[in-house]
């Protein structure tokens, strides 16, 4: 019984409690943050978090919780920051080998899309995943995915795409499903048949096309084994009107839109997510003005990907301020890929602070309930609420600040998921 209020008081399986700050991100489960929404993060300074069943059950200051939960375990967080786990809302997870030799290509100013010309890149990759069986996949994708736990990453968006051939894309896809059982990192599948034009089929992309179309997205959507169809839209690959036919296709069979948009050229992508209403438009470094206006009109997320340049040595990024100011919803993804190979979610919040002038605080909205919203998980993650699933951090640091300040570390020591500690001291316990 609770002295003050006369009212007894429910138990709960666990509290953390006296926080410097718990960061909420409360309010936005409905609609994702946009504008200077993006700049308010709902904190609670003195603050606590009750935990039942994998559940928050209550949030707010240390005394409010307290008077209404009583609990065995405690988690003393004087001193530390309490937020929401990292919603990654873009990664080409499902990969096997690495390609450290085209970094010495970069830097001798040849461009990605010479790269992919001389069967490097995304052909080289897909060369060694084919070779990968679906257990030794498995363990690969296994380890990186303990590795971004570790970095505070509970959620992540996983594309398929190393594969192109069904049987490979549907091993991707597979690996994704069992990791999903067995370990405590949330995978959300896309399929992304649409990432390169397969050697098989250099000379002759619309049959390529018609193969994913007629063939493939019925075969995945029927197994049940992808929430999104994602395409490579780009000038020489997939271009306009493949990638509509792609998207649509994946529509009719229950496979949720997402694109590639205007990375390289002006191509229409934006405008093109607008127009089949794709969740998110990702990467957007040379979007038109139409293309945002699209964006704005079809409510269509932006997720930026602000490690992509960095790491094609571009020196040019996505214009996040220009996003924001015009109300679309911005989210971050780390485009983990061979590529740009960062498993360290933090950086991808310092780098848009740096190089997308996005504040800590919209970077910060951008990887946790805008990018839950990018994978369409609003409503279970992405922000300490009554009756979300208790994905939360605990940072050593006693201001979120210090993520985006100090690029590079790891700051955070503590991850929960479903309720249930699996990182301590910044290690996995797996
Ligand atoms: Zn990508």
């Amino acid at each position: 019984m609770n002295a003050r209020t006369g009212l007894s008081k429910s138990s709960a399986d666990l509290i953390i409690e006296n926080a410097r700050q718990v960061v909420t991100l409360q309010g936005h489960s409905r609609e994702p943050a946009c504008g200077h929404q993006m700049d308010e993060l709902g904190i609670i300074e003195d603050g606590a978090v009750a935990i039942s069943q994998g559940k928050i059950v209550a949030v707010g200051q240390t005394s409010f919780v307290n008077e209404r939960f009583s609990s065995k375990n405690r988690i003393n967080a004087t001193g530390k920051v309490v937020m929401p786990g990292f919603v990654d809302a873009h990664t080409h997870f499902v990969f096997a080998g690495s390609r450290e030799p085209e970094l010495e290509m970069k830097i001798k100013g040849v461009e990605y899309l010479d790269i992919l010309k001389r069967g490097g890149g995304i052909l080289r990759t897909v060369h060694d995943t084919r070779a990968t069986s679906k257990q030794q996949l498995r363990e690969i994708c296994k380890v990186r995915a303990l590795t971004l736990l570790a970095y505070g990453t509970t959620t992540i968006e996983a594309k398929s795409g190393y594969g192109l051939t069904l049987e490979d894309e549907v091993k991707s896809l597979e690996v994704i499903r069992e990791l999903n059982q067995s370990i405590p990192l949330t995978l959300i599948p896309t399929f992304l048949g649409a990432h390169a034009i397969p050697p098989e089929y250099a000379n002759n992309v619309s049959e390529y096309v018609d193969r994913i179309c007629d063939d493939w997205i019925p075969e995945i959507a029927r197994k049940k084994l992808a929430t999104f169809c994602d395409v490579f839209c780009e000038k020489g690959v997939f271009e306009i009107d493949d990638s509509r036919r792609i998207l649509e296709t994946g529509k009719r069979n229950g496979l949720l839109p997402r694109i590639h948009a205007d990375e390289f050229y002006p191509l229409g992508g934006a405008e093109l997510a607008g127009e089949v209403g794709a969740v998110s438009a990702d990467h957007l470094l040379n979007m038109s003005s139409r293309g945002l206006g699209s964006l704005k009109h079809a409510g269509v997320i932006a997720t930026l990907l602000p490690a992509a340049p960095l790491t094609l040595m571009i020196d040019k990024y996505p214009d996040a301020r220009s996003l924001i100011s015009n109300n679309v919803p911005v989210a971050l993804g780390s485009d983990l890929s061979p590529s740009c190979w960062i498993e360290n979610y933090q950086l991808i919040l310092a780098l848009a602070c740096y190089k997308l002038r996005m504040t800590p605080a919209e970077a910060l909205t951008a990887a946790t309930i805008n990018a839950a919203h990018s994978v369409r998980l609003a409503d279970q993650i992405g922000s300490i609420e009554e009756g979300k699933n208790a994905d939360l951090l605990i940072l050593d640091a006693n201001d979120y600040r210090l993520l985006s300040y100090r690029p590079g570390g790891n700051q955070v020591n503590t991850v929960l998921k479903n309720g249930i500690p699996v990182v301590r001291e910044g290690k996995p316990l797996q």
